[in-house]
């Protein structure tokens, strides 16, 4: 005799084959979720069914290679920031609010693409202080796919 739960049960019947139905007269008494099971029952699947397949698992992905990181070339960087800092410019340069540029940044912490304090999606320095220059700190900014936008601009406009 074994004590467990139904569901216990109904997964060793997966597992074999079995449906719930098909098992239940091992069961001797249940009390809620808990059951004794009398495993010498014949009703008890303690072979696969004859016939049974079991499915096969899925085989694993390959893993993503972690240290490819398709960073920008220095020039797609230079030239992303040209853009960028363009696009402030024409923007009126409207700055995020601190607790945007926090927002953002424990974003790109979480993220896949985050290297050396650097977006290897699209080369920017990725920094919280609002001293350096920084997308993060840039209303008008947006990351490269997405997992932040734009931000309603704080305060005055500074360089
Ligand atoms: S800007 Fe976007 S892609 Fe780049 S590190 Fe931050 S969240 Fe990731």
């Amino acid at each position: 005799m074994i004590s467990c739960e139904l569901k216990h049960l109904a997964a060793r019947c997966r597992q074999r084959g079995y449906t719930l139905d098909e098992v239940r007269p091992c069961i001797v008494s249940e009390d809620g979720d808990q059951i004794t099971v009398d495993v010498d029952h014949p009703a008890y699947p303690r072979a696969p069914k004859p016939g049974f397949v079991p499915s096969q698992p899925k085989p694993l992905e390959p893993a993503p290679d972690l240290t490819r990181t398709d960073a920008p070339s220095f020039l797609t960087k230079v030239k992303n920031f040209a853009v960028a800092t363009a696009g402030h410019v024409a923007a009126g340069m409207p700055m995020a609010s601190d607790e945007e540029i926090l927002r953002r940044h424990d974003i790109c912490r979480a993220c896949e693409f985050l290297k050396d304090n650097a977006c290897t999606k699209c080369g920017c320095p990725i920094v919280r202080e609002r001293q350096y220059v920084s997308k993060l700190s840039w209303a008008d900014q947006e990351c490269p796919i997405g997992k932040w936008g734009k931000a309603t601009p704080s305060g005055p406009s500074r360089p």
